[in-house]
């Protein structure tokens, strides 16, 4: 396998095991379909999906590596680490995806209790409807259901007008530990990633005690290309991984069919002059009929 830059690697996308709406195997056939040649799912803070999906790529001689996306509590926000390549049966990985998870329920009960008084009741029930493993009730299953029963156009109306800060719905949450997420990661022979840097808002020095951080705890990696990243980002974040030795990756972030602007497999490569993290996992890519 040649893993160059130009690899159409997708290491970022969310099934039914959290709050995408596709299976596992849908989302293998899909990716193969849209051209990709290196896949990932990595659902929110669960790992349930992944025997699956390396099984329905494996089915369908797509290459694989194992993925998830956790919840990380930074600085007052919410920050996304991916960890690529770890072993999926790693059991401090598994009981701290267990424990960042915990949280949801509770936290849901609160969201809708927050609805209600603005005016929408049933909130609760009425995301559990869209909800496909019931320890991962997310926003987006709210918002499914604030469309639905018409009380927004789209999903991103409702988090203009609801479940983000300041907002009704909204529940300010601890998730995971920055050191936490990516210890978890890479002691299970994965490789930590900040997610879609671009998307926290934070000032050039809230960044850098972010990547800094992150790097003093192992961590590795920094999303360059994905579906939530302007062009302009695409540069910037490239500079940004070489300016700190970081390893460079790329995904969608695809979730539905209806509601994802970027398709499995259809953003641009990475750039050349980047190192890109699939080539320091060479070793942990799962082929058909290989166990990795
Ligand atoms: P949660 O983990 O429950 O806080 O939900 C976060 C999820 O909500 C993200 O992973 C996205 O899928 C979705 N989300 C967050 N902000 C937006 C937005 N502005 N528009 C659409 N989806 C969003
Ligand atoms: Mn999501
Ligand atoms: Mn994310
Ligand atoms: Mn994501």
């Amino acid at each position: 396998m040649n893993l160059d830059a130009a690899l159409n690697a997708d290491l970022h996308c969310h099934s039914v095991v959290s709050d995408g709406t596709l299976t596992p195997e849908a989302l293998a056939e899909r990716a193969k379909a849209g051209g990709v040649q290196l896949w990932s799912l990595t659902d929110h803070d669960e790992i349930g999906g992944q025997a699956r999906a390396i099984a329905a790529a494996a089915a369908i001689g797509l290459p694989y590596l194992t993925g998830t996306e956790i919840s990380v509590s930074f600085a007052g926000r919410v920050v996304h680490i991916v960890g690529l390549g770890f072993d999926h049966e790693a059991q401090e990985l598994i009981d701290g995806l267990k424990a960042t998870r915990g949280g949801r329920e509770p936290r849901a009960r609160e969201m809708a209790a927050s609805l209600a008084k603005a005016g929408i009741p049933g909130a609760f029930e009425g995301a559990l409807q869209y909800v496909g493993n019931p320890d991962l009730i997310s926003r987006t299953h709210f918002a499914r259901f604030l469309v639905d029963a018409g009380h927004c156009a789209d999903v991103p109306e409702v988090f203009r007008r609801f479940l983000t800060e300041g907002k009704p719905g909204f529940v300010p949450h601890k998730w995971a530990a920055l050191k936490d997420a990516v210890g978890w990661i890479t002691r299970a022979g994965g490789i930590a990633v900040i997610a879609h840097p671009g998307r926290y808002g934070f000032t050039p020095t809230e960044e850098y005690a972010l990547i800094t951080e992150f790097i003093g705890h192992g961590g590795r990696g920094i999303e360059v290309v994905t579906g939530s990243h302007t062009a302009a980002e695409f540069q910037q974040y490239a500079d940004t991984a070489i300016e700190f030795g970081l390893l460079a990756s790329r995904g969608s972030d695809f979730h539905c069919p209806e509601e994802s602007r970027i398709d499995l497999g259809a953003l641009p490569p990475l750039a050349n002059r980047l190192t890109p993290v699939w080539q320091a996992l060479q070793e942990r890519v799962h082929h058909a009929g290989v166990a990795g």
